[in-house]
């Protein structure tokens, strides 16, 4: 409208020159604009190129849960503990005197120390690990800005010294070092989780941006055989004869005799599974003493040994089992044979003594396993010969590891098929002179009593997440037909006569039929005037189901098997026998 007057024309003429103006300042910005551009592409590239490279996303892992380790009873053996790591973000924190006075409050750390770490211009600095949920959890609550509360899982053992070279522990990585805890790695890790948050240029986490976690996924529980109380008792007494007989050790081993299950493995002295790295006073002492120049490391692992798996020993006179079922299967010898014990045998120009000096006389060899006799053994071992005691010593799986579900289990050390005369066949017959572990003695001999099943001992049972959902049993492999089942009865009658009757009888429990046999072997070298008293025992012992071996090393004072390691079994069976039958363990 303004178009069709004069002052319209006037206006237009301003208008005009109006966008002149704006035209020739628009062209300028754009000019100066283009060389800005231009200035940055062609000499700040470099710069720019590196800043979008850097604002991404960076990952912080969250551990996962480790697996618990549950017994038979359904107590868990090892457990984990929610534990906090404290960091601060140097470019979050907004009244630093604040934040510096309630960590070194909180965390009981020196203002040097925190004011260092939270004046550190750093992605995140880590104040403290391992610190209590509580404080943790507190610490979060004040709420300050640029102070971060992480949780992580830290491995904990509630009975702490129980089992604890059959369970083992964990390293800083929650990995497993010994025992269950490395057999069982796959189980019982899980996976980690991760948190993605957003960094500028230097690293430094953007606050407010969200962040984004993948949840950790929890490792599975571990399912074992062993029975807590059991355990427990027979830790006891372990404890007790260790204590006692001021013995170099203790071992006591409780199996199934038909599955290979271990309900109990103990092994005096025991350490600290919450302070694995901590010697205890035998081994502390041991660093001071003669052997100054052992290593802390060489006495961890001294501690950390489990001798029922990972020493071998001369078994003695509990391999007399092996010799009596060799030598009824092969029928070299009838529990109704006569002989005769003077009191020593001649072996190839050599005297071997009986333990009896004065000769054990006239007896069947039903007697002459309840006497022990060395000279009727060796008679017997002779009579089966090299070549087929050989065969025997190999189908009983003597030669093999028995593949018992613990890490380093120690093999046999026997002479060579050629290197067996006659004389070591004398001495292999009555358990000298080769050198097995406990758990592959016991093994054995379950197989020869329970009708010729070579077992596989083991504690592992199931693995199954916390849900009970996807679970995964485990199979363990074994032999039949290792010996006959007329073998196996006519060595559960003698050896039930051994306890009745024979050198045995400390192991008889009332009301129950026991089966066993004692063993006093001499520590290696021989001759040191050190020995090893040990007893095996099954019940009941015309259908054993449960077998304990105790192996009392160094023993002060009195030595003899069936004197000191025969009454601890059977207070174990005393106390576990009544049980197995009151929770009705098959
Ligand atoms: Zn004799």
């Amino acid at each position: 409208m303004a178009i069709k007057n004069s002052t319209g024309r006037r206006n237009m003429t301003v208008q005009k020159r109006k966008t002149f103006v704006l035209c020739v300042m628009s062209v300028a910005a754009l000019l100066l604009l283009g060389g800005r551009v231009g200035y940055l592409m062609i000499f700040c590239s470099e710069h720019y190129t590196a800043l979008a490279t850097d604002l991404h996303e960076r990952e912080r892992d969250i551990k996962a849960a480790r697996g618990r380790i549950i017994d038979s009873t359904g107590t868990v053996l090892a457990d984990n503990k929610t534990v906090c790591t404290i960091s601060v973000i140097h470019s979050q924190i907004k009244e630093p005197d604040k934040v510096i006075e309630m960590l070194c409050r909180e965390l009981g750390l020196s203002e040097e120390y925190v004011r260092k770490r939270v004046e550190k211009y750093s992605a995140r600095e880590r104040i403290k690990s391992n610190v209590d949920k509580e404080i943790g959890d507190r610490i979060r609550n004040y709420d300050m800005a640029g102070v971060k509360v992480d949780e992580d899982y830290k491995r904990y053992y509630p009975y702490d010294d129980l089992a604890s070279k059959v369970l083992g522990f964990t390293g800083g990585d929650n990995q497993g070092i010994i025992g269950l805890e490395v057999t069982y790695e796959k189980y019982l890790t899980g996976k980690k989780g991760q948190i993605l948050t957003l960094t500028d240029a230097k690293g430094i986490e953007l606050d407010g941006m969200g962040e984004r976690r993948k949840e950790p996924q929890a490792g599975k529980d571990l399912y074992v055989s062993l029975d807590v109380n059991i355990q427990r008792y027979a830790a006891q007494l372990a404890k007790q004869a260790y204590e006692t007989k001021q013995a170099a050790g203790v071992s006591i081993i409780v199996m199934n005799v038909n599955n290979g299950e271990i309900l109990a493995m103990v092994d005096v002295p025991e350490f600290h599974l919450n302070e694995p790295y901590t010697l205890i006073e035998e081994f502390r002492l041991q660093g001071e003493g003669d052997n100054e120049n052992e290593s802390t490391q060489d006495l961890l692992n001294q501690m950390w040994r489990n001798g029922c798996i990972n020493d071998t020993y001369e078994p003695g006179s509990t391999f007399k089992i092996i010799t009596a079922a060799a030598g009824l299967e092969s029928g070299a010898v009838r529990l109704e044979d006569n002989f005769s014990c003077p009191g020593f045998i001649i072996v190839d120009d050599r005297k071997i003594r009986c333990h009896k000096v004065a000769g054990h006389g006239a007896e069947d060899f039903t007697h002459a396993v309840m006497n022990s006799c060395n000279p009727v053994f060796i008679m017997v071992g002779l009579r089966i010969g090299v070549e087929r005691y050989y065969e025997y010593f190999t189908k009983f799986g003597l030669k093999q590891k028995t593949g018992i579900d613990l890490p380093g289990e120690a093999g046999t050390i026997m002479h060579q098929l050629d290197k067996i005369g006659e004389v070591e066949l004398a001495t292999i017959s009555f358990g000298q002179s080769f050198q097995i572990t406990p758990v592959r003695l016991m093994t054995t001999v379950a197989g020869l009593i329970n009708g010729g099943k070579l077992v596989t001992p083991h504690f592992g049972v199931k693995a199954a997440n916390a849900d009970g959902t996807s679970v995964d049993e485990f199979v363990y492999p074994v032999s039949e037909g290792i010996v006959s089942s007329e073998t196996t009865d006519k060595l559960k009658y003698v050896l039930e006569q051994v306890v009745e009757n024979g050198g045995g009888k400390n192991g008889y429990v009332e009301g129950f039929r026991i089966g066993g046999k004692t063993a006093t072997s001499q520590t290696l070298p021989r001759g040191s005037g050190r020995y090893i008293a040990s007893f095996l025992g099954f019940a009941p012992a015309d259908d054993p189901k449960i077998m304990a071996l105790a192996i009392i090393d160094t023993p002060q004072g009195t030595y003899y098997g069936g004197q000191i390691a025969a009454p601890v079994v059977r207070q174990l069976f005393e106390n576990i026998l009544p049980y197995l039958e009151e929770i009705g363990y098959e």
